[in-house]
Parts: C-alpha cells; sequence; structure tokens
C-alpha cells in the first residue's frame, strides 16, 4: 500500500501498488456485440479474430513488477501482452504440462496503456512463464529510453510513483478505459 497526500484531491489515499487490467487495450475498443462473437477471454490468455480480414490476434496476461527507488515496496502491473501466433500455441502447450527442455521464454508486446506513462502498447520484452499451476507470468522489458522501462530497471523515483498511484485513484473505471 502507498499513503500520500493527492496532489489531484488534496486528500490522503492510501492505494494498493497492485493494478489489473481485465482485458487488453484492443479488447476494450470493441462494441459488447463484437466481444460477445470475435474474441475468447478466459484465464490468463485472449483471442480476438477480426473475421474480414481473417486474422486472429493472441494475448497472454502478464506481471510487470517496478520497483519504487530507495524503498522496499514496487508496483505490480498485471497486463496483457500480445504474443505470436506460434508462440500462443507453444505457451499454451506449455501450460498444461509446464514441461520443456529448458523454461521457455517468448516474445511479447504490452498491450495495455499504463496510467501517467507515454504510450505503453507496443513496447517490446519477453514473456516468461510461471513454473507451475497459478504462478504468475512474467515480463521482463527490452531495453529502450522509455520510461517504463527505465522505472522497471532502475526503480521508479517516489515523487513519480505517488503520481501513478493519484492517478490510479482517480481513475473511474480503470479497467474498462485503457
Ligand atoms: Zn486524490
Amino acid at each position: 500500500m502507498l499513503n500520500f497526500l493527492c496532489k489531484k484531491c488534496g486528500r490522503q489515499h492510501n492505494v494498493s501498488m497492485s493494478y489489473t487490467f481485465r482485458a487488453p487495450h484492443y479488447y476494450n475498443l470493441l462494441t459488447e456485440e463484437q466481444q460477445a462473437r470475435n474474441t475468447l477471454l478466459e484465464g490468463d490468455t485472449c483471442t480476438i479474430s477480426h473475421p474480414q480480414a481473417q486474422h486472429t490476434d493472441y494475448f497472454v496476461r502478464v506481471t510487470l513488477t517496478v520497483p519504487v527507488k530507495d524503498r522496499n515496496t514496487a508496483f505490480t502491473w498485471d497486463i496483457w501482452t500480445a504474443i505470436d501466433h506460434g508462440d500462443f500455441f507453444n505457451y499454451k502447450q506449455y501450460i498444461s504440462n509446464f514441461s520443456a527442455p529448458e523454461p521457455p521464454r517468448y516474445k511479447g508486446w504490452i498491450a495495455n496503456m499504463l496510467p501517467d506513462y507515454p504510450g505503453t502498447c507496443g513496447l517490446k520484452g519477453d514473456i516468461i512463464p510461471g513454473t507451475s499451476p497459478g504462478q504468475l507470468n512474467k515480463f521482463e522489458p527490452y531495453e529502450t529510453d522509455h520510461p517504463l522501462y527505465v522505472h522497471f530497471h532502475e526503480g521508479i523515483p517516489m515523487r513519480e510513483a505517488v503520481s501513478v498511484a493519484g492517478t490510479m485513484c482517480h481513475e473511474e473505471a480503470p479497467a474498462q478505459d485503457m
């Protein structure tokens, strides 16, 4: 939990530092009818088909942990990443029995807009699947000058962590909008 005086409303907030996106950004852009007809959102996976383009997009849920600088705490972002068709099926196969010659990694692209950051959709990194049932998949972004990578790598300064947390408190329905 993060306790802070909010610049946006002047009140004291005590907020959770874990933040969950219910679905990929692209899922939220669809109408309810399209969601019902063309998507499958189930556990840690999501598929979105585009019947007219005869194309399907694949997504896997991951956790991105961003430490807060000089504090023994971190933001936990429960987000979605886009994954290639082939790797999606490799992933599904892997989590059916959690056995592989070596721990797998798949390339993924962030598929949510994180509050307070410049566009985060499309940031690339490695998806590291959990190694037993119920264990979360991790995400490690590749090096770039994007602030999300910098925060992942070096920690987010407390001042910026408070700003992110303030934005999170004041989002009406974040999982819907982003
Ligand atoms: Zn506030």
